[in-house]
């Protein structure tokens, strides 16, 4: 057996069966959002009695509150590798960060995306007529020399690419792609929600000019995320949000917007949520080197070998060349929804079921009607893992025999 690597809160919670009982809920879908680490929990609790406005009041627990949101930033910035040239913006999730950037790259400057992009990372760029979107291929270096191909014509300012899949879990390979942006006078902006629960990632050695990520997949609760990267094109554009806090003054004629992170924060910050997320970073940073990403091989090569041994079980790109520990399959002839439903009332796991916010992949992908997905994290042990094979097994010897009971959301013959 292989425990979790770190302690989360909530692990053991016990959760109803729908034939009566109750059971250890099997948390397997952490890539939507994963549980606070324990540590996390233990800082929230700490700074919770002691905040108040920051940057503004000069009360005593005014200053302490500033001061713990500043070391939030510094923390964040720290935990991935930025530079002098970088700033650290908050923001609520990814979603908003990626969307902050979208609004800041220059004017006519040309973005490139595939279509194998979580819609955070799509749709913020789709909505400009000066994307291209191009089809990924069959797998993720493939998808990688596709862009590659594109970067070289020299059209574009921004290579904008998610670090790792929310479907099939596969890693970019970001030095590589970082490497041909640059060459060919474009910048690279990276999705980290999937990547940075699972790997480390530094700016500088790496060669990423901006990374966005989410609180509530990295071990922090939900509504703190960042953008973290090059402060140039965020100085030079429009204020995210209008509002106190985003400006130096306020005239009759004339506003004088702040520069750095503040010109984007407008309004009064998620200081707990971004103390919180600083904990994960430092709490991540802390593990010896490799044994996150031992943890995650080990759990994932289980959940793969185990459901690819199943008759009537079919695994999306079981085997990538680099991959963190999120598997998508399928049990065909029923409906993603109606499994993921039996997994949840009669055993207790948990995993997530539909085309993962990644339509144009999951349709490409042959999951037009959707896929099952199980996902890991530092705090799944190998025996989640096993309860979901053995709840799998059974679904597909019984399943057939079996009807979701549209009343009273259980399972009977
Ligand atoms: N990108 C990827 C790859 C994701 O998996 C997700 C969340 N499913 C997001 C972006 C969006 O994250 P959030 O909902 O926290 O904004």
């Amino acid at each position: 057996v292989h425990g979790p690597l770190l302690p989360v809160v909530g692990a053991g919670t016990r959760v109803p069966l729908a034939h009566g009982g109750e059971i250890p809920y099997a948390n397997l879908d952490n890539a939507a959002s994963a549980p606070a680490l324990t540590a996390v929990a233990d800082r929230v609790a700490q700074v919770l009695p002691h905040y108040a406005s920051v940057h503004r009041g000069a009360g005593y627990l005014s200053r302490v509150s500033t001061a713990l949101f500043e070391q939030a930033r510094a923390q964040v910035g720290a935990f991935l590798g930025a530079g002098p040239d970088d700033v650290v913006v908050f923001t609520r999730s990814t979603t908003d960060a990626l969307d902050l950037l979208s609004r800041a790259v220059p004017t006519g400057a040309r973005v490139l995306v595939a279509d194998v992009e979580h819609h955070a990372n799509l749709l913020p760029w789709q909505r400009s007529a000066r994307t291209t979107v191009v089809r990924g291929g069959a797998d993720a270096g493939e998808t990688a020399d596709l862009l590659e191909a594109e970067l070289a014509t020299g059209r574009y300012a921004l290579l904008a690419v998610a670090g790792a899949s929310n479907v099939t879990g596969e890693v970019l390979p970001l030095r590589r792609l970082a490497r041909a942006a640059h060459a060919a006078g474009a910048r690279i902006a990276v999705d980290g929600a999937q990547l940075l629960p699972h790997r480390r990632v530094d700016l500088g050695r790496d060669g990423i000019d901006w990374i966005a990520l989410s609180g509530h997949k990295l071990y922090a609760p939900f509504g703190a995320g960042a953008l973290v990267g090059r402060r140039d094109w965020l100085d030079a554009a429009e204020p995210y949000l209008a509002g106190g806090g985003a400006t130096l003054d306020v005239g009759h004629d004339a506003v004088r917007w702040a520069s750095g992170p503040d010109r984007h924060e407008a309004g009064s910050p998620n200081v707990v949520g971004a103390v919180a997320l600083a904990e994960a970073c430092a709490t991540l940073a802390a593990l010896p080197a490799g044994a996150l990403e031992a943890h995650e091989a080990a759990l994932r090569e289980r959940l793969v070998t185990g459901l690819g041994a199943l008759d009537g079980v079919h695994v999306v790109r079981p085997h990538p060349e680099d991959a963190v520990g999120v598997v998508t399959f399928t049990v065909p002839g029923h409906p993603a929804s109606a499994v993921a439903a039996y997994l949840s009332a009669e055993h207790g796991v948990g995993v997530r079921d539909g085309r993962f916010c990644a339509h144009r992949f999951a349709d490409a992908l042959g999951l037009a009607e959707g896929g099952l997905r199980a996902s890991t994290g530092v705090g799944t042990g190998s025996d989640e893992v096993d309860r979901l094979l053995a709840a799998v097994a059974q679904f597909v010897t019984t399943g057939p025999a079996l009807e979701y009971g549209t009343t009273g959301g259980h399972w009977g013959p």
